[in-house]
């Protein structure tokens, strides 16, 4: 079986049996992604994607775990996603979980009984890319979403029994809007209680210049002690009973992990620390690390 890559996948998803059911990203405009840049977003034919299940189970007949990708695959129509996930049953007797990452929009436009359908088949987790619960930064960052539309999508996955992990974009909107986007993701956090919540820090593949011209140039990118001050302002902000915490992508300086709120203070003293000693390493560095 060849992949159509690049692929990507969440970090919790490296064992599992992974399926292309549709390429690229639907949406492809977010500010700070060029994932799929290279990749014209299409559905993958139903019997292309049998071949690959057909394959994938030679090689994984026990897996147990299977993700959909690409960027947005839950962006296909319930009964597009029926046949795929009923295929993947008979060919992976094993599976307990299936997976994929969602854009709000796609949980909304399918009804309560079709997600109740889908999740009785098996598909239990959705990916989320939050980034910020800001109305004006997921504006300036040209996502497909609202605060409102996230909080709908999400709580109705919720409704009908598929767990959501959830991702937030530390130092998204710089220097400037640091205070508005620790505060309104943690309050849109505390809305919707996902199963999961990791972090990641701004990567900017297209360049600074590029990120500032389209974002409206008032974005100053935060340097590691402002990044810690920031998730240090969201944690604190959260409410959350029982969310599994993660945040040991590649870009973060300092890997955390625990359960919210239960473990709150321990996190945020290990913020403190590491705030002592990058903002004694910032004396020497310039002011930015662009
Ligand atoms: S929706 Fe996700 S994959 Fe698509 S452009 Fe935005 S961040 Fe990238």
């Amino acid at each position: 079986m060849l992949y159509n890559e690049p692929l990507y996948r969440p970090p919790s998803e490296a064992n599992s049996a992974i399926v292309q059911v549709t390429l690229g990203c639907s949406w492809n405009q977010c500010l700070f992604c060029d994932m799929y840049h290279e990749k014209r977003f299409r559905l993958v034919p139903l019997q292309e994607v049998e071949n690959d299940l057909r394959t994938l189970s030679e090689y994984m007949p026990e897996a147990r775990k299977l993700f959909l990708a690409d960027g947005d695959a839950f962006v296909l129509s319930y009964d597009k996603l029926r046949p795929i996930l009923e295929l993947a049953h008979s060919y992976f007797p094993a599976l307990h979980r299936i997976s994929a990452y969602a854009l709000p929009r796609d949980i909304a436009s399918k009804s309560p009984a079709e997600l109740q359908a889908l999740r009785q088949l098996g598909l239990s987790l959705l990916y989320v890319g939050v980034e910020t619960g800001s109305d004006y930064l997921l504006g300036a960052i040209r996502k497909s979403e609202t605060r409102t539309s996230i909080i709908e999508g999400i709580n109705k996955a919720h409704a009908a029994g598929i767990d959501t992990s959830v991702m937030i974009i530390s130092g998204l909107g710089g220097k400037e809007y640091s205070e508005e986007h620790a505060k309104e993701s943690a309050s849109l956090l505390n809305l919707i209680q996902p199963k999961y919540l990791s972090t990641l820090t701004l990567f900017l593949p297209r360049g600074l210049a590029d990120y500032q011209q389209v974002f409206g140039g008032n974005f100053t990118p935060l340097d590691t002690y402002g990044v810690l001050q920031e998730l240090r302002l969201f944690i604190g902000a959260l409410e959350l009973e029982g969310t599994i915490f993660r945040s040991n992508h590649v870009s973060n300086s300092l890997p955390l992990e625990g359960i919210l709120n239960r473990d709150c203070a321990k996190l945020l003293a290990t913020i403190d620390r590491m705030s002592s000693e990058a903002e004694r390493l910032r004396r020497f560095t310039p002011e930015y690390g662009y």
